[in-house]
């Protein structure tokens, strides 16, 4: 691991009832995979089991229960492929996240002729289905970033499907 970078870790871990509830040798190993995930750079996806065993030096069927114990948590999702990411990782990853004061007008945003424009096109691109689960229906745009908002990128945005976008955020 020759890399440099650098991951961002928020103070909030330390108020999360999910974070509070782990034993320490797992607080441990979520902050061995953010850091894998930082150095993916696949928007907080994982590489396979067997890869992050190697990477850690430890067996695979210890990374498979650590992973299983951190998705019932909510810190980990995993798709019908078996593949792993970090919940919510872009989002805290970015530059800028929404304080109180800008949600209100963020929801505003959602709310304007622009934002239903952006989002049309969202869905085209990604052909009206849910980026995780393949779902067509019950589809919402994700931002992956707030740090564009009125002028979003194309991979600022994903589709994801109602519960799916749920997950994202860590809901349940
Ligand atoms: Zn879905
Ligand atoms: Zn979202």
């Amino acid at each position: 691991m020759a890399s440099k970078y650098w991951i961002k870790l928020y103070h909030e871990v330390l108020d999360d009832p999910k974070m509070g509830r782990l034993p320490d040798r797992l607080w441990r190993r979520v902050i061995e995979l953010f850091l894998i995930a930082g150095e993916e750079h696949r928007n907080g996806w994982l590489p396979s089991v067997s890869e992050i065993a190697d990477k850690l030096g430890i067996l695979t069927e210890e990374v498979f229960d650590n992973l299983a114990t951190l998705k019932k948590v909510g810190i980990i999702y995993m798709d019908d492929d078996g593949d792993h990411k970090v919940v919510d990782f872009a989002r805290t990853q970015s530059k800028s996240i929404l304080t109180s004061k800008k949600v209100t007008s963020y929801h505003r945003y959602l709310r304007s002729s622009h934002w239903e424009q952006i989002r049309t096109s969202a869905l085209q691109r990604a052909g009206f289905v849910c980026d995780l689960c393949g779902t067509t229906s019950d589809l919402e745009v994700h931002h992956l970033t707030y740090d564009n908002i009125g002028h979003e990128l194309p991979e600022d945005l994903v589709v994801l499907c109602h519960d799916c976008h749920r997950k994202e955020h860590g809901y349940d």
